[in-house]
């Protein structure tokens, strides 16, 4: 018999209406002879609520195990109603929580990682004829506590069982019926990838594009998990994402991502000085706090800089006040900070024997009238900072510009 594990996010189990849909879905799959565990999200919207109470109680300085407390209990409604759901159309199935599928992770609440699935609940359970329902996001820490993995972790819950069981596929439904070269809802003329490469998909992920969570895809590379992005609503097939020799003719540019979530500091009139990055760059990985790019101009005298880099807006408040604290070590004038930017990136494998693509984006732009605050480039991908109220706009002409438009 087939095993296979099915994702459903958010949208698709939004309401009772779109539950049953799912539960239909899965009967054809499971009166087809397949073995199906299931991998659920909360209800749209109510990770965010939830999330909120937490903030609105106290925005900076919570217990992360209790916020994970809470933000995981979103699931446990939605695995139990898809249960339900199930069984009143005669299909057997029981729910599991993460800590009873056994997935064990480490102690980083609110970002926790997969440390280990035990397969034997899950596989008992299919063994017995049952579909399981299993809740994503979720796992049990080394003392015994509920983790959760960062938002849009159920994907990665999804991937992590699929290679736990050795299931033959991982379908993860969403509310897009495949991976676009860019965004759908914001580019109209976006194309539907038939496949796209663990590659290409992890670098779109990690900038932005969220159809999947980045662990997900690394999770899925690792261990050859063969995953396939479709839509819950329509019967129609999806995105396969596979090893590079699968795809038969790769674009130089296979798509485009952008990322709301940069803020931008720039630390002005610094001595021009060995030492000075360090002296910057270290009470904040001290902190923490993850930096993305990195522009150092030099005044023309020679004798200051300004050092301009990126964080997350999450993370920004925390930032000003490291540096605040560093005033003195680092010998700084004055610090600006902007949360208003997005970060545009383009994509694709064929950058490694193609000159030009970052050119192709810079004058892109620059036709457009649109200022480039930061560039930071890697072997298959280049990316801008730009002010945020370009977004549409960019995303667009660039689209158009790498031939990605549809006809
Ligand atoms: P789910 O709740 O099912 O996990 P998400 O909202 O996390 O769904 O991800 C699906 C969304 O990802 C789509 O609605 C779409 O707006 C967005 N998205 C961003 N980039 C892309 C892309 N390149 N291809 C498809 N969807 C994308
Ligand atoms: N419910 C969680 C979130 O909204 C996890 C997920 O949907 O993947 O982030
Ligand atoms: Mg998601």
């Amino acid at each position: 018999m087939t095993l296979v594990v099915q994702k459903y996010g958010g949208t698709s189990v939004a309401d009772l209406d779109r539950i049953r849909n799912v539960a239909a879905r899965i009967k054809r799959h499971v009166t087809a002879g397949e073995k199906v565990a299931v991998v659920v999200s909360a209800m749209a919207g109510t990770t965010n609520q939830l999330v909120g109470w937490v903030h609105g109680l106290d925005a900076a300085g919570y217990d992360t195990a209790e916020y994970d407390q809470v933000v995981a209990s979103g699931e446990q409604v939605t695995i139990g109603l898809l249960a339900i759901a199930l069984q009143t159309i005669g299909v057997p199935a029981r729910s599991f929580l993460g800590w009873q599928a056994g997935i064990r992770t480490d102690a980083a609440y609110s970002k926790a990682r997969i440390v280990e699935i035990d397969p034997r609940p899950v596989l008992e359970c299919l063994d017995s004829g049952k579909v399981a329902v299993v809740a994503g996001f979720q796992g049990i820490g080394p003392e015994g506590r509920v983790t959760t993995l960062g938002r849009g972790g159920s994907d990665t819950s999804a991937v992590a069982l699929a290679a736990a069981i050795k299931a033959e596929r991982c379908d993860i439904f969403t509310d897009v019926d495949g991976v676009y070269t860019t965004d759908p809802r914001i580019v109209a003329r976006a194309r539907k990838l038939e496949r796209i490469t663990y590659e290409e998909m992890l670098e779109m992920a990690s900038v932005g594009a969220k159809v999947l969570e980045t662990r997900s895809v690394a999770l899925a590379m690792r261990h050859h998990v063969r995953v396939q992005v479709l839509s819950s609503f329509e019967d129609k097939p999806g995105t396969l994402v596979v090893d590079e020799d699968e795809v038969v003719e790769s674009q130089i540019v296979s798509g485009i991502a952008y990322s709301r979530n940069e803020a931008r500091i720039t630390v002005l009139r610094v001595k021009d000085r060995p030492g000075v990055a360090a002296a910057i760059f270290g009470p904040l990985a001290e902190a923490n706090i993850n930096v993305d790019m990195i522009v150092q101009s030099v005044s023309r005298d020679g004798v200051y800089a300004n050092q301009t880099f990126t964080v997350s807006k999450a993370d920004l408040p925390r930032a000003l006040a490291v540096l605040e604290k560093a005033k003195d070590e680092i010998g700084y004038e004055s610090i600006l900070a902007d949360s208003d930017v997005v970060k545009i990136s383009v994509i694709g494998v064929g950058m490694r024997s193609h000159a030009g693509i970052a050119h192709k984006m810079f004058a892109t732009l620059a036709a457009k009238g649109i200022n480039i605050q930061a560039i930071s480039t890697s072997e298959i991908k280049v990316s801008v900072l730009i002010a945020e109220e370009y977004t549409e706009l960019a995303l667009r002409a660039l689209h158009t510009a790498y031939g990605l438009d549809k006809d």
